[in-house]
C-alpha cells in the first residue's frame, strides 16, 4: 500500500529503540524526512545513519522530550532542517514496577512526566506550525496497561499515565481536527523491546507470561507499521482512535 509520506517531515520521540527506532525506519523507508529525537545520543544517531545507509533522509536529535526545552531542541531542529513537522510519533516512555504503597512520589512523577507530560509538550510545541502548514497526524504510544492492571508495568504509575495518553487524542480531535490535525492512540500488548531496562523502581521489570491469544510478543515492527498507517493520509477519516494492538489480549 502506497502510504504517500513521501516527503513528510516526521519526529519519532524515543526514536532510537524499539517501537520508536521501527516506526522511524518503516517512515524512513516509505521516503520521510525523518527526525529521530531520543534521550540517547548514541542511539538516535544510529538509528538515523541507518535510515541514511538505505538511502533515506534522516536526522539525528538528542534531547529529553519530557522538558520543555527538549521539545523545543528537537522541534527547532527540525524545522531548521526540512521546514515544519507534520508528521509527529509521541512514543518515548518508560515503564515502572512497584506497587502503589512503594513507589515513591519522584518515580511516580518521572512516569508521568515521559509518559503523558512529552505528549502534552510535543502537542504545545508542534501544533501550530503545523496548523499553519495545513495540518498533519499525530499518533501516539498508549499501551494495553491503560486497559488492564495485572502487568506489572502497568502498576501504578504506568497504567494511570497510559490512561490519560488516551484522553489525550481525544481533546485533540475534538479540538484540532478542523485545523486539518488528525490524532490517534496505538496500545501495544507486550513487545519484544528494551523496554524494561528503562523502568523506575528497582530498575528492573519483571516481563508477565504471555497470556495473549496471538501467543507471542509483538515484533517492534508490527507496531511501526500502524504507525506509519495512522501518520499516512490513508488513515486520514480516523481520528481520535485508541487502537489495541495486542495479540487479543484485553479481548479474553
Ligand atoms: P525502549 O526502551 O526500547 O525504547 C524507548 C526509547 O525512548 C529509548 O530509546 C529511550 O532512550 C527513549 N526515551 C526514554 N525517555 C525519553 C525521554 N524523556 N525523551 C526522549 N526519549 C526518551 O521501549 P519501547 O518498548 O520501544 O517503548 C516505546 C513506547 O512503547 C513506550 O511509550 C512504552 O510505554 C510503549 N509500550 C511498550 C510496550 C512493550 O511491551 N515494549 C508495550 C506497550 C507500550
Amino acid at each position: 500500500m502506497e502510504l504517500g509520506l513521501n516527503g513528510k517531515v516526521a519526529v519519532v520521540t524515543g526514536g532510537g529503540s524499539g517501537i520508536g527506532r521501527a516506526t522511524a525506519l518503516r517512515l524512513g523507508r516509505e521516503g520521510a524526512a525523518v527526525v529521530v529525537a531520543d534521550l540517547s545520543a548514541e542511539r538516535a544517531d544510529a538509528v538515523a545513519a541507518q535510515i541514511i545507509a538505505a538511502g533515506g533522509t534522516a536526522l539525528s536529535a538528542a534531547g529529553d522530550a519530557s522538558t520543555i526545552d527538549g521539545i523545543d531542541r528537537i522541534a527547532t531542529s527540525a524545522e531548521n532542517w526540512r521546514g515544519p513537522v507534520t508528521r509527529l510519533c509521541l512514543n518515548a516512555g518508560i515503564g515502572g514496577e512497584g506497587d502503589i504503597r512503594t513507589m515513591s512520589l519522584e518515580d511516580w512523577r518521572k512516569v508521568f512526566a515521559i509518559n503523558l507530560e512529552s505528549q502534552f509538550l510535543a502537542a504545545q510545541r508542534f501544533l501550530d506550525p503545523m496548523i499553519a502548514a495545513g495540518g498533519g497526524a499525530i499518533a501516539t504510544t498508549g499501551s494495553f496497561g491503560a486497559f488492564r492492571s495485572g502487568h506489572p508495568s502497568s502498576t501504578p504509575a504506568y497504567g494511570a499515565s497510559k490512561a490519560a495518553v488516551t484522553q489525550l487524542v481525544r481533546h485533540l480531535t475534538a479540538r484540532f481536527s478542523a485545523a486539518g490535525v488528525r490524532a490517534n492512540c496505538i496500545c501495544p500488548g507486550s513487545v519484544e523491546t528494551g523496554f524494561g531496562a528503562t523502568a523506575v523502581g528497582s530498575g528492573t521489570m519483571v516481563t508477565a507470561p504471555m497470556r495473549a491469544p496471538a501467543g507471542r510478543r509483538a515484533q517492534p515492527e508490527e507496531i511501526g507499521d500502524w504507525m506509519a498507517f495512522l501518520l499516512s493520509d490513508r488513515a486520514r477519516h480516523l481520528r481520535g482512535q485508541v487502537i489495541l494492538v495486542d495479540g487479543g489480549r484485553t479481548a479474553v
